[in-house]
């Protein structure tokens, strides 16, 4: 069983402040895995302290001398990627191919922020063209200061990537709190920051829970920013904190996203995206496309190829070849889905697949793979993000129809429009309110493209020149033309 007592701060692995310790279980075994401390706010004083002693000397590094630590970090996360998959895959019970993707998806998103540092230099004070003779005007970029990152657990590595990369890339300095159920992963990224003798106190990483570490993190009065991803209800605190002293926010929350699938759709190859939008990762997933809203020419053929998709997955050992689905990472979130289920028996809802349908392995947090059908759109089901493996699905007479169930919701992270016509996918796409749109594919997420919700599921983007932005403050320097 491995010990995380350990704060890793001004690069030396420190003790914390806590005596609390938190339980990390493997999800397919539910053994015990490891022990993690809770944190104090004492571990978070002493990680701010650090990370703005530190912020001067790197600020004032070059983009490209900054840039190459990011290329460093994504060369050892490429040298650990066999052993870090595995512990991803252990710790948080996704398949081992998944969990490959995700240290791919996290070492792509280094180097492509180690590019993005190098552009920066060239950014910086760009005239800006001005209407008013005599004057000049240039445009710069400061980072925006020291920032807590705030991380979930369900993409371990990856999420982080998405804050630390750009925030490293822009000068900040940072201190970064993954999620306590997820820990073992995470750690690498503090042990690769010495490997690669990144400048002590640049990146600090504390162990704990939103009380150990999260509050008192997001109301640190030096903390410049902080860029959360998780749940609603924690990003709004998170929001609140952060309002007292008008500390920066980027927050990525939960989502509750439509895949549309039109009448000239194949409903073979529709239902291969329908798949991949709602059980990989067993579900948990934000952007998990959860609503499908199917034309009612297709409806019938398209229930049947998920039936069938959905009887050969593989539940079982995440890290056999052959599993296609793994158990839920934690018993607490196996049991929030369950609690799902449960509400839609007793709403009577139509099960194509459901618990009955499946004998589960005998041990790991495991749940069935369900579809619904004939969702009403009063139904808790439909409107609540569930994170789990659970498709509801109703029919639409036509596309306005369509167009209109998906927008009606809280939430706009992702959408997914699938027709045999691209240029009426796309067209429909635009009319789609979310931030990123799939047509004729499935959660297709790139370093280079932008990724951030409409309405409920945030504030801000990641990824792309956005996520560099967010991390950025612009400021402007205006004065007589000829004497800069
Ligand atoms: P969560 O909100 O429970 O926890 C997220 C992080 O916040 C964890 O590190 C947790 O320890 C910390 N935290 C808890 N209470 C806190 C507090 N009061 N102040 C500060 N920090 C606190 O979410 P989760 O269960 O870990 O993750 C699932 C959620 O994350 C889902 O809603 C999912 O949609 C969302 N998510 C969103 C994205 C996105 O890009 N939009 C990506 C992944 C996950």
């Amino acid at each position: 069983m491995t010990h995380l007592e350990h704060q890793f701060i001004d690069n030396r692995w420190v003790a914390s402040a806590s005596e609390r310790r938190l339980a990390v279980t493997n999800p397919y075994t539910e053994e015990l895995i490891a022990e993690v401390t809770a944190g104090h706010p004492r571990d978070v004083d002493a990680a701010v302290d650090a990370a703005k002693r530190a912020l001067p000397a790197w600020q004032s590094l070059s983009g490209a001398e900054r840039g190459r630590y990011l290329e460093a970090f994504a060369e050892a996360l490429t040298r650990r990627r066999d052993e870090l998959a595995r512990v991803s895959s252990t710790n948080n019970g996704k398949v081992l191919a998944e969990a490959f993707i995700d240290l791919d998806d996290a070492i792509a998103c280094y180097r492509y922020y180690a590019r993005q540092a190098r552009a920066l230099d060239a950014r910086q004070g760009e005239p800006v063209r001005l209407d008013m003779e005599g004057v000049e005007a240039r445009c710069y970029h400061d980072p925006v200061g020291v920032v807590g990152l705030i991380t979930p657990w369900n993409f371990p590595l990856v999420t982080s990537a998405w804050k630390v990369a750009p925030a490293l890339a822009a000068g900040c300095t940072v201190v970064l709190k993954p999620s306590e159920v997820t820990p073992l992963p995470e750690r690498a990224i503090a042990e690769i920051a010495l490997e690669i003798e990144l400048p002590a106190g640049v990146l600090n990483l504390l162990f704990g829970d939103g009380q150990g570490i999260g509050i008192p993190l997001c109301a640190h009065p030096d903390i410049d920013k902080i860029s959360f991803t998780g749940s609603n209800r924690v990003g709004e605190a998170v929001m609140h904190a952060a309002a007292d002293r008008t500390a920066r926010v980027s927050l990525e929350l939960g989502g509750k996203s439509p895949v549309l699938v039109m009448e000239d759709a194949d409903p073979e190859q529709a239902a291969d995206w329908v798949m991949a939008g709602i059980y990989y990762n067993a579900g948990q997933i934000c952007s998990a496309t959860s609503r499908l809203l199917v034309h009612q020419d297709v409806a019938e053929p398209l229930y049947a190829a998920l039936a069938k998709r959905i009887d050969a997955l593989e539940l079982g050992d995440p890290l056999a070849e052959g599993s296609n689905m793994g158990p839920l990472t934690s018993a607490r979130q196996r049991d929030a889905v369950q609690a799902y289920l449960a509400i839609a028996e007793r709403e009577g809802l139509l099960a194509v697949r459901d618990a009955r349908h499946r004998t589960l392995p005998d041990r790991g947090f495991f749940l069935a793979p369900t579809l619904y059908r004939d969702v009403p759109s009063t139904s808790r089901l439909w409107r609540e993000e569930i994170f789990g493996p659970v498709l509801c699905a109703r029919s639409v007479a036509d596309e306005a129809e369509a167009i209109t169930l998906a927008n009606d919701t809280d939430f706009g992270l992702a959408a997914t429009v699938i027709s045999g016509d691209p240029e009426r996918a796309r067209r429909i796409g635009r009319q789609l309110k979310a931030g990123s749109i799939w047509y004729n594919s499935e959660q297709l997420v790139l370093p280079q493209t932008g990724w951030g919700g409409f309405k409920r599921s945030g504030i801000g983007r990641e990824l792309g020149p956005w996520g560099l932005a967010a991390f950025l403050e612009v400021k402007h320097m205006v004065g007589p033309a000829g004497e800069a």
